[in-house]
């Protein structure tokens, strides 16, 4: 049983196999591993430290915890620093890879005692596999049925002392049974001020070795979202642009250059689709979605508000409309009616 247990555990601790490597690994490198790195989220820092240093006085391990918020604000980084304050190790797996209760009863029963088990993407646990989490979580065992039919029976087994660290972009999916087992605490992420994502950008370059002028970190962090994961992304692509083009120092004019280049694909097919499709808009965003095949909220509130930021489109009552500057950034000619945007 052994075997299949561990085959299995290597299956489902397998990251998230869909994130980007590139990113993965900027992510690495960038990751703060201290306190005092991890910029910004004040009131979750305070609650977290309450939490460890009380845990550690007793000799116990932290209460589950689950933090949400969109991708990239720091959940995850919040599991590494949490382990490492309480000197344990971490055991990292996904919602989507963990696709049967085997797979589940092999992580827990494969850890050792005080480990902290992070699952990410905790909205797409299968409910299945949750109902083997409720009394794992509440009173650390698991429960097993073994055969079919008449014939089965449950045995229980005494699992680890462990922590549970959960992570989710989409709170609102996870079930309430599930949501009210995170004892330690539910804390959402805050998107951070242009002043912190700046922090962040310069203690990434210095990191990476690049040198940026502050102004050039500042345009940075007017196009993050607000999310250092992307400040990140950009701050990379924008060494690439000063390396190539300029002395290597990433200064004011090269940052706005490359940044202007970097509308990502994603963002480019919506604004193409914007005025290929719908002639400039105006088009409500449901529409636009529609004829994207994305999701209404990713058109919303990822790629909408850095379109906005770069002046490409504009809301309007009757829905968005491209800008002049969308049509000369895709090289095309604006329609007269769009001239005087
Ligand atoms: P999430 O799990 O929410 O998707 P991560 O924790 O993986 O986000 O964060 C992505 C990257 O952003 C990290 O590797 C790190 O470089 C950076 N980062 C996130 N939060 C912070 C922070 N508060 N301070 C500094 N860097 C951060």
């Amino acid at each position: 049983m052994r075997n299949i247990v561990s085959l299995n555990l290597q299956k489902s601790i397998n990251m998230n196999n869909n994130e980007n490597n590139n990113e993965k690994y900027l992510d690495q490198t960038l990751r703060p591993d201290n306190w005092s790195d991890y910029i910004g989220q004040e009131t979750i820092k305070k609650n977290l430290k309450i939490l460890l240093t009380a845990a550690m006085g007793r000799e116990e391990p932290p209460e589950h915890l689950l933090f949400y918020g969109p991708a990239g604000l720091g959940k995850t980084t919040l599991a590494h620093l949490i382990t490492k304050e309480i000197g344990a190790q971490m055991k990292s797996t996904s919602g989507p890879a963990i696709e049967r209760v085997g797979d589940l009863a092999s992580i827990l029963t494969n850890l050792s005692p005080r480990d902290i088990l992070f699952i990410d993407e905790a909205h797409r646990l299968n409910k299945m596999i949750e109902e083997v989490l409720y009394p794992a979580m509440e009173s650390g065992v698991l429960d097993i049925i073994i055969g079919k039919g008449p014939s089965a029976r449950t045995i229980q087994l005494d699992l680890p002392p462990f922590t549970l660290i959960a992570a989710t972009t989409r709170i609102s999916l996870l079930s309430s049974p599930l949501r009210s087992r995170f004892s330690g605490g539910t804390f959402r992420l805050e998107f951070y001020t242009e002043e912190e994502i700046q922090r962040i950008v310069e203690r990434s370059a210095k990191i990476l070795g690049t040198e940026i002028a502050p102004g050039a970190a500042t345009e940075i962090a007017k196009r993050s979202r607000s999310t250092p994961r992307t400040a990140n992304h950009l701050l990379k692509r924008c060494r690439d642009y000063a390396q190539v083009h300029g002395s290597g120092k990433v200064d004011f004019d090269s940052a706005i250059k490359a940044l202007e280049l970097l509308v990502t694909a994603n963002d480019r097919r919506i604004l193409e689709i914007l005025i290929e499709k719908f002639n400039g808009g105006p088009v409500g965003l449901q529409t636009l979605a529609a004829s994207a095949s994305e999701e209404e909220e990713t058109i919303g509130e990822v790629c909408e508000p850095y379109l906005l930021q770069l002046g490409f489109i504009e809301r309007t009552p009757r829905g968005r409309i491209a800008t002049p500057r969308a049509y000369e950034h895709l090289g095309k000619t604006p329609p007269n009616h769009q001239l005087n945007i």
